[in-house]
């Protein structure tokens, strides 16, 4: 039976940057996110330049999340003619902008970098892909939908949002099309976050539907659990305490770095850490944390009990925010123990840079990483022990232990996906798995054909349209 549904993925599509799919029905295009892309610099900067569709032809965008490989490309859309609603739940309309003014003034940042060599060989110089003005556009556009309401995108298509349990504010996508026997639901995951991880509700069962979108990023692996999380933290704070020295920690500063304060905040209130004092030393970090304190809404309910225990989520007396670089600075003088928590989470870039610099090279010291870390990266080189390390043009000595936390994942791994399909009773009549390289996608549709019977899945290349 044919819904006269088309989709075609533009993004994601055999990669995990630049999410953006389109969904077509009765003349109406809608497209479901609109990432950035990211990767080497000239084909990243070519291909979020001239996105696959035209801005300008496209009457609905939902966005599933913040996260800027699914939020990072709007800007771009609002200058380049789009005109429509970008749907999104209201926490994740807040963290968008958050991070959408973030990335407005890197890329104008990074053009005057680029551009002031260009000027010096009297080359054409280059326009940012967006900034803040088109983050005001864009923003204009914006229409919250929460959690379980349903939302009319025209064309005779619903969409509803459900917890993806991934970061605040994520959600799983769900269209409806058609009444009666002709009726079919498509399901987009978005990222699938884990259950029982902290602050945010579980993932929520989706029900049967006709088609799905479903990620792969870990399509191939397991995580650890999440309860491993803060002994692994105590284990390593009591070493740093004894020995008065310092524990930096890299982190992303939406999501990880509030996962991070949440767990210390219950360890501390266990009397599990002393009173070691904690920075967290990224202004981002600190606006985002206030975003999660303005959104109780997507709490789970061990969040919301801190409040009746008259305690907050993300407030205790041992830990601190550092704004100016003048009080960033003044912890490389300051005595051990403490935790410092900065950010880029990779080592890119961003505060944790001069951490790094003055904590390396000792061995008292502590380092941990708590995410993913890309090929080539900082962060990747001091997880695989390589040493001596380039840190802002000088090489160090890696003396500091450095340690990984791998069961803060924000992504469900293989068999979490098969769970949470399973619970959801789901059995569609073709999947499609994007947001995943080509092995993990492929792992993971082998994984739910011989567990869950599904027959029909397909690992779409760029560009690939489907008529359902
Ligand atoms: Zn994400």
């Amino acid at each position: 039976m044919s819904y006269g549904l088309t989709v075609t993925f533009h993004g994601a599509a055999q990669t995990v940057t630049g999410s953006l799919h389109v969904i077509e029905h009765a003349g109406r295009r809608i497209v479901l996110d609109c990432g950035l892309y990211q990767g080497a610099r000239k084909e990243a900067f070519e291909i979020n330049r001239n996105p696959a569709v035209d801005p300008a032809t496209v009457d609905m965008i939902v966005l599933s999340h913040a996260h800027l490989d699914h939020s990072g490309n709007l800007p771009s859309f609002a200058r380049r003619g789009f005109k429509g609603k970008v749907l999104a739940t209201p926490a994740t309309v807040d963290l968008a902008e958050l991070i959408l003014r973030d990335s407005a003034s890197l890329q104008v940042r990074q053009v005057e970098l680029v551009n002031r060599l260009r000027a010096e060989e009297h080359k054409n110089l280059f326009e940012p892909l967006y900034d803040e003005k088109d983050v005001d556009t864009l923003m204009r556009c914006f229409q919250a939908v929460p959690y379980g309401a349903q939302a009319d995108l025209g064309g005779g298509l619903s969409l509803t949002f459900l917890d993806a349990g991934h970061i605040l504010g994520s959600a799983l996508s769900i269209l409806e099309v058609g009444d009666g026997a002709s009726r079919a639901r498509l399901l987009y995951t978005g990222d699938l976050g884990r259950r029982d991880s902290v602050i945010l509700r579980d993932p929520a069962p989706a029900g049967p539907v006709e088609f799905l979108i479903g990620e792969s990023t870990y399509g191939d692996r397991l995580h650890p659990t999440v309860d491993e999380t803060r002994a692994d933290l105590q284990r390593i704070i009591e070493t740093v305490t004894a020995r008065k020295s310092r524990l930096i920690v890299p982190a992303f500063s939406v999501g990880r770095v509030q996962t991070l304060i949440y767990h210390l905040n219950q360890l501390h209130h266990e009397g599990r850490i002393g009173t070691i004092p904690i920075y967290v030393d990224s202004p981002l970090a600190n606006k985002a944390t206030e975003v999660f304190r303005n959104h109780q809404e997507c709490y789970d309910t061990e969040a919301n009990l801190f409040f009746t225990a008259g305690r907050e989520p993300f407030s205790f007396s041992t830990l601190h925010t550092v704004e100016t670089i003048a009080d960033s600075k003044k912890l490389n003088t300051q005595k051990g123990p403490m935790i410092i928590l900065a950010s880029s989470g990779m080592c890119e870039g961003g505060r944790v840079l001069h951490h790094l610099v003055h904590g390396v090279e000792d061995p008292n010291n502590f380092i941990l990483l708590t995410g993913y870390q890309a090929a080539n990266t900082l962060g990747r080189k001091l997880g695989d022990g390589v040493s001596p390390v380039n840190i802002l043009g000088r090489p160090y000595t890696v003396r500091a232990k450095v340690e990984k936390l791998e069961s803060l994942s924000a992504h469900a791994d293989a068999k979490e996906m098969v769970d949470y399909f399973r619970a959801s009773a789901m059995h569609p009549q073709k999947a499609f798995l994007v947001h995943g390289e080509p092995p993990q996608s492929a792992a993971l549709k082998q994984t739910l054909g011989q567990q869950l019977g599904w027959k029909d899945i397909t690992i779409p290349a760029p560009g690939e349209t489907f008529a359902l």
